[in-house]
């Protein structure tokens, strides 16, 4: 198994890792009942994707 040549110094790690923090996901309003959803997903409360196109919903979520 292959094996890094030299060790990575404490920079280069930190230089790495400063573009592992999460961000926050985007949040927009459902136009069809108002609860926060993501965008280019069905809503989880009423199931609306888009006009024409509404998703039946479990219940459960
Ligand atoms: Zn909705």
């Amino acid at each position: 198994m292959a094996v890094p040549a030299f060790r990575t110094s404490p920079s280069r790690k930190r230089k790495r890792r400063s573009h592992h923090a999460l961000r926050r996901t985007n949040l927009s309003t459902c136009p069809a009942c108002g609860a926060t959803r993501h965008p280019h997903r069905a809503c989880r409360e009423c199931g609306y994707v888009r006009p024409g196109l509404t998703l039946k919903t479990s219940g459960l979520g």
